[in-house]
């Protein structure tokens, strides 16, 4: 029986509900807040108001996508969960070199090292203290997915991380989270996780409306992957909106395998710390605006609904692959 792994529990795939597919509701004090101040999203009573109009407009759930030592903060998440009535995806996994000091640990430890981290956080339960070293405090709030992320090329470093994240998926069955630079490499990624064994219906790849370049997608979808578009409100005036474009012409071709996100990692994009457009968006008037399109009740459904369920449910395939 396959399940969604959230921060306060596991859950029956059709309880998640209507799911924003790449989120970041904590970012706690970090190396990344100390490069980007307006990350800084770190208080649950401001964040928990923004959570439950989110609720009121129909949301249920959330992935949250700060991975290991990145401002990941477990105890933050657990207590937002709670305080909004909002399922919440806490990842293990590691972000962009950017992300961490030069001397971070990201940079030195082997692929088995990385996998055994991932794999305790999953199975159990992630680190009070987010692998911030040296003690290590293991909560009861386990990981649900795997966060990795490419540039625009592949280091060293991140092929390592994609394959410590492909064999903590193969063992645990979690489902795999991937930030791409603009969209770009997605067919690399794939192709990567593929060689690695990992079961491609529980892969999503962010951002890939960045690229917005329809005969590229659908090289990515025949894959089997499935995707997550955050850039609904982001195109500049002038720009159009390739973002709303892209579904138009995609949904029908591939109704069970794109998702939407806000990836609202700023207090700008917050209503609660005065910005817009407010992480209700995407429920309210960007539903609206797709409804008046065409595009069905029944298809946003799948979009909200269904397909987050597939694909953060865990995959029950790693109990009978064999990999060498
Ligand atoms: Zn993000």
């Amino acid at each position: 029986m396959s399940f969604v792994r959230t921060v306060l529990g596991d859950i029956p795939p059709d309880q998640l509900g209507a799911c924003y597919a790449h989120e970041h509701v904590i970012i706690d004090q970090s190396f990344t807040t100390h490069i980007a101040p307006d990350f800084l999203l770190a208080e649950v009573a401001v964040g928990a108001v923004e959570l439950r109009q989110f609720h009121a407009d129909g949301g249920r759930a959330m992935i949250d996508s700060m991975p290991c030592d990145s401002g990941r903060n477990v105890l933050k998440l657990a207590e937002l969960s709670r305080a909004s009535g909002v399922h919440l995806v806490c990842p293990t996994g590691l972000h962009l070199a950017k992300y961490y000091d030069g001397g971070h640990w990201s940079h030195r430890y082997t692929e088995d090292e990385l996998a055994a981290l991932f794999v305790a956080d999953i199975t159990d339960g992630v680190d009070a203290n987010d692998y911030g070293g040296p003690l290590v405090r293991r909560t009861g709030h386990r990981a649900g997915v795997i966060k990795v992320a490419s540039e625009r090329t592949f280091a060293a470093r991140e092929e390592r991380i994609f394959a410590a994240a492909a064999a903590a998926h193969r063992r645990t069955g979690c489902p795999i989270l991937t930030h791409t630079e603009q969209g770009e490499l997605a067919l690399e990624q794939i192709a990567l996780l593929q060689r690695l064994g990992v079961d491609l219906r529980h892969v999503c790849l962010s951002h890939t409306d960045r690229k917005p370049d329809a005969g590229y997608h659908r090289e990515v979808l025949a894959s089997g992957v499935r995707v997550e578009y955050d850039s609904a409100f982001r195109w500049r005036a002038g720009e159009g909106n390739p973002t709303f474009d892209l579904l138009l012409t995609l949904l029908p071709e591939f109704p069970d395998q794109i998702m939407l996100g806000m990836d609202a990692a700023r207090r700008g994009y917050w209503r609660c710390y005065g910005g817009a457009p407010g992480l209700s968006f995407l429920l309210t008037e960007f539903s609206s605006r797709l409804r008046a399109a065409g595009v069905s009740a029944k298809m946003l459904q799948r979009v909200f609904v269904t397909t987050p369920a597939a694909t953060f449910s865990f995959s029950s395939r790693s109990t009978w692959l064999s990999f060498p």
